[in-house]
Parts: C-alpha cells; structure tokens; sequence
C-alpha cells in the first residue's frame, strides 16, 4: 500500500483566506520533501502576487492542473497540526452549511495573529508561586491592596507554580505579580514549561462549597451528568431565579473532575460580571473568558490554553463557539435564545447551533439554558430530539415571580412617553425605599425631529428611516448608517423655527424622570453610557448598595443582570413587536418582556411589572402577565405551523444591494427565473421574491431578498447550490453585493 504512495508526486492541498469555495494545491520544494507536514498544520504559499498563510487540507492529492504548473509553498509554519481533526471537521461542516469558502471558515475559527502566521504557543517562561510567608497570610487581611489579595488567594490553591500568562488571562498585572514578589509572600521561576502539567488534574476541582441544591435542580443536575460522554442534547427551561446557573456550576464540577473540559456561551460578557466571577470563585482550575473585549494578544492565549488543555472552564460570547479543546466534556449554552448567538456577516452562524453540532462530533452534553427559550428549541424538546428538563420555582430568598400589570394607556396623554399614573405608582415605590428599573427600547433623545406647521420630519437621507435627536452629544444620528449631521435650528423646509422632538428615547426618559423625582438619582444605562469602561461596574457596585433610585435603560438592562433592590419594573413600549414586519416580532417581544420581568424582586421584596400598553386585553399579553411563557410560545407556534414558517420549516436567505433599485431587483429576478426550471422541480421546496427588504434603502443601496422555505435541509440546500451556481455565473455579479443567510434569525 505505501509504496503506492510514495511515488505520488509530494502534493498538498491548502485552504486559503479568499472568496473562492475550493481549495489550492501546492508542490513541496526539494529541501522540505522530507518534512513531516501534518494536516491542520499552517504553511505560506504564493497566491496571485502575495504571500498568504493557509492550513494543510490533504496530503499526496493528485493535483488537477499539470504539475509543472503548481507552485512551491514558501515556508512551513507548524511543525504540528494547529487544528486537530475536529477543528478540520467543523470547519468543512461550516463550509457545507453556510456553502461558504473553507479557508474563510478556518480563517474566522483562528485569533488574528495565528491568521497572520504568528507561533502557536505560549512564549511566556515565567512562573510564580506563593512563599512559606504567602500561604500563611489570610489574603483578607491585605486591605489596602484588594488585586494583590486576590492574586495572593489564586496562588494559594496552587502548589506548583503558575504561568504569568495564565494570571494574566485571570486579569492579574505584572505589576501585582512583582508587588507580592517585593513583600515576600510569592516568587517567581524561570523554569520549562513541563513542570506545570495540567492544572486541573488536581485532586479538588472546588475552591468554595456549592449550595445544597433543592430537589428540581438535584433532578436536572442527575440527568445531565448521568449522560457525561455522550452526544445529549438538553433544554433546562426555568424561570429567571430558578437556580440554572447553580446547576450549570455543578454539572461542571462534574466533568471538571472527570479532568475535562467545559465551554460556556453567554450572550454578553462585558454586560455580565456577576457570573463571570461565580464560575471564578467557584473553581480552582483556571476559568478564562473570551470576548471582543480582548486584545490580540489576550485572545490568542485563552485560544492556546483551552486547546492545551490548561484553562479548565472557557466562559466566551460568540466567537469562543470555534474554540478548540483538549478535551471537551461540556458545552452550555446560557440564554440560548439570545439574538446575539447569530453572526451577522461573513460567516454567518449560530453559536448555539454550532455547539450542538460540535457536541454531536465528540460525544458531549450541550445544554441549552433559558426561562424564555427559543420557538426553535421548544420545537426541538416538543419533538424529542433534546431532553427537557425545567425548573418551575424561583430558588433562595427570591422565592415569588413578581405580579405583572398591563397598564391601558388608549386615550390616555402621555407626557414624554410616560403616564401620569404610572409617574405615581413610582414615586411610591421610591419612598418606600425601593429601586426602580424603567424599561424603554430606544437610545437617544427622541426618535425623530418634525416641524408641526409643515410637517417636515428628520428623515435620513440615506435610508428609508428617521433620524434619531440626541442630546449628548447634541445631533441628528441615524442608527442604521451611522450618518450624523447637526441639528437645524429651523425648518429646512418652511423655515418655522419651532422643531419638536417626537416620541422618547432613553435620553428624554432620564430628563423626564430626573424631573419628576427631585429627591432620588437617576441612573441611564444604554450603548451611549455603557461603552465607557468600567461604567457598568461602577452602576452596578452603586445598585448594589440598595439605596432608592431610578435605572432607565434599554435591553441591555434586561440582560442577565441581578439587581437585589429593584422591586419594580415600568416596561414603557411594550407595542413594537405587534407591529414588527418580522415574524420573529412578537417571539422576541416575549423574550424581552419576561426577562426584563424578572429583573424585578429577585430578593427579599416581592416585586412588581407594570407595562404600558394600547392593548390591554391582547390575549398573548395577557398570558406573558400570567408568566404563562410556556403557553404564549404554544400559540405562537400554532401560528408558525399553519404558516408553515420556522420551526416547521427550515429557510434561507438571499439577500443582495446595489445603488440601483432596478440593478438588485433585475439581478435577482433573473437568478429566480433561470433557476426555476431546477427549483421548481425540487420537492417541498419554495422560493419566494425578489422582495424588498424590511428597510429597503439603506445607506443610499438598494436592499431586496429571496427567501427560500422547505421542509427538509436536504432539498433547501440543493436549491441554495442551484442559485448560488447562476449567482456567480451572472454578469452583474461584481456590481450587486450579495449574501446568503441560512437560518436567518432576522428578515
Ligand atoms: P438563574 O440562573 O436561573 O437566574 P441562579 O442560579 O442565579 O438562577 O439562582 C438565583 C439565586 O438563587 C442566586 O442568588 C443563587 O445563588 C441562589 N440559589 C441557587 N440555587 C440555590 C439553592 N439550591 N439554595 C439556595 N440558593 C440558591
Ligand atoms: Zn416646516
Ligand atoms: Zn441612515
């Protein structure tokens, strides 16, 4: 057999950064056609009139352009496989899926200096460990210098030296490294990297006792480790407060003990410190996150040391989905209902879905956590395809859901978005001692500037949309292109000087609350305010002291978040999803207004939910007051089924623009109506459009769209090759910019 192939001519097929779906053969030179080059291993080859860093797909292929015509690689990189086998077969998966190029999937499931050809290993020797001195100190007992205490405590549970890059990646400094070295409680060595071994090999995976559990959780927790190694899929469904983060906690002590590892998804890091820190006192094996949030750097070395096998517990957003693993035993996916698992642009994937499909690959549990979870997941439970598995009681000190009412405002005068009454039910709670958290979700001063005599209103010039008025700074910002332009002083159109801002926005809730209520702070919490760093923490650090005040702020409060004093929750446009052009609208309206629900008295107090609404007696918001989820996702299922959308369905789309309204539509008319002899006899298969997009002019472009809808993914993706094949043939192909979407979560 061998011999067969030694004669073959030296070979390889490399995957490359560029937009083309196939891959590149290469020949080895002379001097390296003794190398051993393994698959997933990195080498520099010749592209066009660049150098480009690829990854080994195969060895020995036959090319299929004569030999002589290939090109020698320039330079081997790895000289050991950077992806593994999994890594190759997700990413050829992901390819398939998205019917994108692999080498642009390979290039996304690496940080950018590994994409860029940087070394594959941690190049930091130094190592430190606590003195005789430092593990007799109680680490409370340095007041003054809370970091280095913390440090202090991390190695303490160690007896071997740890990596200054992994102290690093748990947010320690040099700086407190050397700060301890000059009091004498740690030192540092300079030894070789074997020493270190695996870290969460030790005897106890623990750093605190975890709670007793109560009978639901022990039930979850049961099911789920009992099924450690193998390709399980579960929904644990339960309340906000229910108690699934200490589940997760102890389903991953578990595996931790088993010496493996455990992936956790979240939403939003940056937004979520709390939890962060529960996983970080929880475990003594290393717990890294991995976020935007992250320099190069940074990335690159949790990367490393989950694939290493040295970071015990991964916490990451989307991205951290590619992560590769020495041994995972456990992914969790926490609010996997979330919007923020879907990838926009590029590659476009769910890191929810993905991590079920990694999890199948290598025979490991994948749980799903939510108290509002996804019609798509539900779907999958009802189906019994994933186990289900729920906790119905809020847990601890928080034990009552609180009392939701839906307050009529038809005919009513709103005074900047708010009803009087409802100004009233606050004030009361504010001098009871509680907090407030109001609800609104919309950034800025008000949606829109207009002119009452005329009737002109800011419109885009760009974009089928308005402009939103802000105050801080002061301008006119449109949050679809980001255009912004200075706010006129009179009407452009009657020159009436008399311009009024339309509805409300965050910025006009915080001045009409800070009005209303002179004697309490109000504190605003959006993308605006946020974006500063450490601003979150310090708004939380101040809630947390439980002091009366008022948070008004977008989703972004609806994340996650444990507020102990907020004992009541105004939502204040509660409508938008009853008018949405998405029919994911009123399912994402839900979501929103349980989860922010459950911000409310989650200690302590019970707490209370008054939502503003035109529709007071709407029986699905009437059930979401019930918190009857489960039955509101029943009947928005009903209704997909008889519209024979997703989750009954599965769909794609083919988006395009171009700054021609007539260039998209006749582009896309003419791939529908070409491929339409193949789709139409595709079975099950339909193809709709070209429609126009839900906002169809978009920065001065022309959006339009094509849906396809089928029962099964077999003939959906069949007909997504059959356009995709005209899309490249057709000759306005360069001028049109296009993208297909394959389980779009928005239209
Ligand atoms: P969820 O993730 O479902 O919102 P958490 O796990 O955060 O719920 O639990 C809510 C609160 O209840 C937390 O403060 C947590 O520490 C506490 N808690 C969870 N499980 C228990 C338990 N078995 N006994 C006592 N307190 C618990
Ligand atoms: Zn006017
Ligand atoms: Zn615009």
């Amino acid at each position: 057999m061998h011999s067969l192939f030694d004669d073959e001519p030296p070979v390889i097929r490399v995957a490359l950064p560029v937009p083309l779906t196939r891959c590149f053969d290469y020949i080895l030179p002379p001097n390296l056609q003794n190398t051993y080059l393994p698959l997933g291993a990195r080498v520099r080859v010749p592209y066009r009139n660049r150098t480009l860093v690829g990854v080994v797909m195969a060895r020995q292929v036959s090319p299929d352009i004569p030999l002589e015509k290939l090109k020698p690689l320039t330079e081997v990189i790895d000289d050991a496989s950077l992806l593994d086998d999994h890594q190759l077969a997700l990413a050829k998966w992901l390819a398939r899926y998205c019917h994108g190029p692999v080498g642009e999937v390979i290039s996304m499931m690496l940080p950018a200096p590994l994409r860029q050809g940087a070394a594959a290993h941690i190049q930091e020797e130094t190592y430190w460990m606590a003195t005789q001195s430092g593990r007799a100190l109680e680490p409370e007992k340095m007041h003054r210098a809370p970091k280095q205490a913390e440090l202090l405590r991390a190695l303490q549970k160690h007896q071997q030296p740890v990596a200054a890059t992994m102290l690093r990646s748990l947010g320690f400094t040099s700086t407190q490294m050397a700060a301890l070295e000059d009091k004498g409680l740690a030192e540092r060595y300079l030894q070789s990297r074997h020493l270190e071994g695996r870290d969460h090999e030790t005897p106890s995976v623990l750093a605190e006792i975890p709670l007793q559990l109560n009978d639901d959780q022990k039930h979850v927790v049961s099911e789920v480790t009992g099924q450690l190694g193998q390709s399980e899929v579960f929904l644990l469904e339960g309340v906000t407060g229910s108690g699934k983060t200490e589940v997760y906690l102890q389903v991953i002590e578990a595996v931790l003990k088993q010496g493996r590892q455990v992936l956790v998804l979240v939403p939003e890091i940056g937004l979520a410190p709390q939890t962060v820190n529960r996983f970080k006192k929880r475990f003594s094996v290393p717990v890294m996150t991995l976020h935007s949030g992250l320099n190069d750097k940074e990335r690159l070395d949790a990367w490393l040391l989950a694939r290493d096998g040295r970071a015990g517990v991964l916490i990451g957003t989307r991205s951290a989905a590619v992560t590769p693993f020495k041994d995972l035993g456990l992914i969790v996916v926490d609010e996997e209902h979330d919007a923020s698992y879907k990838q926009g642009d590029g590659i476009r994937y769910s890191a929810r879905d993905l991590a079920i499909v990694r999890g199948k690959m290598l025979s490991c549990p994948v749980v799903l956590g939510s108290a509002t979870p996804s019609l798509e997941t539900l779907h999958n439970a009802t189906e019994k395809r994933f186990q289900w598995l729920k906790l119905t009681q809020r847990v601890g000190s928080s034990v009552q859901l609180p009392d939701i009412y839906l307050h009529d405002i038809q005919n009513k005068k709103l005074t900047n978005g708010i009803d009087g009454g409802l100004l009233q039910v606050m004030r009361t709670h504010l001098e009871q001692g509680g907090q407030v958290l109001a609800f609104i979700n919309r950034r800025g001063f008000a949606p829109a500037l207009m002119c009452h005599d005329c009737g002109w209103v800011s419109d885009c010039p760009f974009c089928d949309a308005r402009m939103t008025l802000h105050r801080e700074p002061p301008r006119l910002h449109c949050h679809h292109c980001d255009s912004v332009s200075a706010i006129p002083h009179q009407c452009p159109k009657c020159f009436n000087s008399e311009l009024k801002p339309v509805g409300s926005g965050t910025e006009r809730m915080e001045e009409t609350l800070e009005q209303a209520f002179k004697d309490w702070p109000v504190f605003r919490v959006d993308r605006d305010t946020v974006s500063k760093k450490g601003m979150m923490e310090k708004l939380l650090a101040r809630v947390n002291t439980e002091e009366p005040c008022v948070l008004v702020g977008t989703q972004m409060l609806a994340k996650g978040h444990h507020f102990p004093g907020v004992s009541l929750v105004v939502v204040l446009d509660a409508d938008g999803g009853f008018y949405s052009s998405d029919f994911r609208g009123l399912e994402r309206m839900g979501q929103l207004l349980t989860q922010v629900a459950g911000r409310a008295g989650r200690e302590r107090r019970k707490g209370k939910v008054v939502v503003q609404t035109h529709r007071p007696d709407d029986p699905l918001l009437k059930l979401l007051a019930q918190h009857d989820y489960s039955e509101f996702s029943r009947c928005l299922l009903e209704e997909r089924k008889d519209t024979l959308l997703p989750p009954y369905s599965f769909m794609a789309i083919i988006r395009a623009e171009a700054n021609q309204s007539d260039l998209v539509s006749g582009f896309l008319t003419d791939v529908v109506q070409a491929a339409a002899p193949v789709t139409s006899q595709i079975e099950g298969l339909e193809v709709t459009g070209p429609v126009p997009s839900p906002m169809e002019r978009r920065f001065g472009r022309y959006h339009m769209q094509i849906w396809l809808i089928c029962d099964r993914r077999g003939p959906l993706h069949q007909g997504i090759s059959c356009l995709l094949e005209l899309i490249n043939r057709h000759p306005l192909q360069r001028k049109v910019r296009w993208s297909l979407d394959v389980d779009p979560q928005e239209l």
